[in-house]
């Protein structure tokens, strides 16, 4: 497996710290809002990267926290706290808000076969956890307490700029630029581990600690939870670019001050979704979210199919105009699928090949426009039979989640295995020379349009 690593600026290949299994944190959303369709790029490249793991026969330790406490409007210490900003404007409490957009993300992510990860944990449940960090980060003086507010001091950390590639200058620029410039600081790049002196008095969620009635700041939380659940070695974090810096850069300063060793190896990032005037936005403009696109008449799988065609490394602009290509697209495709012969004739020797070009396809960085573009080249191949087909193409949406093969085949798959327990039921029943029972259960098939055709070679059957 070959990934992007945004720590080493290049395409390595990948290692977990234990053989065969993946530890995968990926950031979870801030639960003030609904998510918008570029948020949810984020999460259908994290889903595909997850999948594509296990394609690949990797066993996959997966977390991800929900954020509802300390993220504020800027990316740093900075600006209104989002969750009370979003309490404010419909009127609810924090904790409702929370509940209320946690529901609603897990509602779009299941539209768009995203698959929940098996762990999922609120900021909020964990504070104890945040609590015992910060006092050993202050204990082992990589922190320090200024105006009330506990501080991550930058200058302890080593390497804090390798994996944004930003150098300390860049950010004294960023810092002179904001309005609120932070005086209880050290140094400009230093974040907040802690609040407890803060223009947010009215904060819902306030906790007691050794530094006083707080809360705490938006990094610590990964840092927190994925310690918590995966451990002190880490294999690969996710998140969309944004998250590089600050968020992930003060991770990893947080988690190898606090664990004393290199903590992940592996950054993997995916670029954005933009919307034709430039960066998508939950304020200015039109708002768009996934219920937006669906009133609109769209299938949430077009939306799947439009991320997948192109590089996660890549940036992508939406407009209704590329989301309807990618909708003819898809729906062309699935009426291709749904044609095929679904009579049971499966040529096993040509699985494999097809099998290793998937694999090849996830292993080069996750490729998803090949892994597409595999399964028009299996609905070409004139040396496939249709039953082959299905089969690979089944078995490549484990990883696509397109629904590519719909229900019916399901559908199919579970009335031919009724069909042949009956057949086997029926077999014993004559030979116990139960005659009635064997004439019965033909009689009960063929009421459900199945006749049995028995021969010399035994029974098949056919449909009326
Ligand atoms: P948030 O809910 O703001 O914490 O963001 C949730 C996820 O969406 C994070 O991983 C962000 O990096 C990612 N994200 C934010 N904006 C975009 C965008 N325009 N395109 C793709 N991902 C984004
Ligand atoms: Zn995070």
């Amino acid at each position: 497996m070959k990934l992007y690593n945004t720590l080493t600026k290049q395409v390595e290949e990948f290692i977990p710290h234990e053989e065969g299994v993946v530890r995968l944190y990926t950031c979870g959303p801030t639960v003030y809002h609904f998510a918008h369709i570029g948020n949810l790029r984020t999460y259908i490249f994290e889903d595909i990267l997850e999948k594509g793991l296990k394609y690949l026969g990797y066993q996959v330790k997966r977390v991800m926290n929900i954020t509802d406490v300390g993220h504020l409007t800027s990316d740093s210490d900075t600006g209104e706290d989002k969750m009370l900003k979003g309490a404010e404007r419909e009127g609810k409490t924090v904790y409702e808000i929370a509940q209320f957009y946690t529901n609603a993300f897990f509602e779009d992510c299941r539209k768009l076969n995203i698959r929940k990860p098996d762990i999922v944990e609120p900021a909020s449940h964990h504070i104890d956890t945040y609590i015992e960090m910060i006092s050993k980060m202050l204990e082992d003086g990589y922190a320090y307490l200024s105006n009330g507010n506990v501080y991550f001091d930058v200058s302890k950390a080593k390497n804090y700029y390798q994996l944004s590639g930003k150098n300390p200058e860049d950010l004294m620029v960023g810092v002179r630029d904001t309005v609120e410039e932070d005086k209880s600081k050290k140094n400009p790049a230093d974040f907040v581990l802690w609040f407890t002196d803060s223009k947010f008095k009215n904060q819902d969620m306030r906790w007691d600690s050794p530094w006083g009635v707080g809360y705490p700041g938006w990094h610590i939380e990964c840092s927190g939870i994925s310690g918590k659940y995966l451990g002190e070695y880490l294999d690969i974090h996710c998140g969309g670019i944004d998250n590089i810096f600050p968020h992930h850069t003060n991770e990893i300063a947080q988690s190898e001050a606090y664990f004393g060793h290199k903590w992940c190896n592996y950054w993997v990032h995916g670029e954005h979704l933009n919307d034709q005037t430039g960066k998508m936005s939950k304020s200015n403009g039109e708002f768009l979210t996934l219920s937006l696109l669906e009133q609109k008449g769209y299938d949430p799988l077009s939306y799947r199919y439009f991320c997948l065609g192109s590089h996660y490394r890549n940036q992508l602009v939406f407009s209704y105009e590329a989301l309807d290509q990618a909708e003819n697209a898809y729906q062309k495709l699935k009426n291709r699928i749904r044609k095929l012969d679904r009579t049971p004739d499966l040529h096993e020797e040509k699985i494999d090949v097809y099998q290793e070009k998937m694999k090849e396809a996830i292993s080069n960085d996750l490729n998803t426009s090949s892994m597409l573009t595999l399964v028009y080249d299996v609905l070409k191949d004139e040396t496939l039979t249709d039953f082959t087909k299905l089969y690979l193409i089944e078995n490549f949406d484990q990883v696509l989640s397109l629904n590519l093969i719909e229900e019916e085949i399901e559908v199919d798959q579970n009335l031919e295995k009724y069909i042949l327990e009956k057949i086997e039921e029926r077999n014993l029943a004559k030979k116990d020379k139960n005659y009635a029972l064997a004439d019965a259960i033909r009689e009960e098939l063929l009421k459900k349009g199945i006749r049995l055709v028995d021969s010399r070679e035994g029974t098949t059957y056919e449909m009326l």
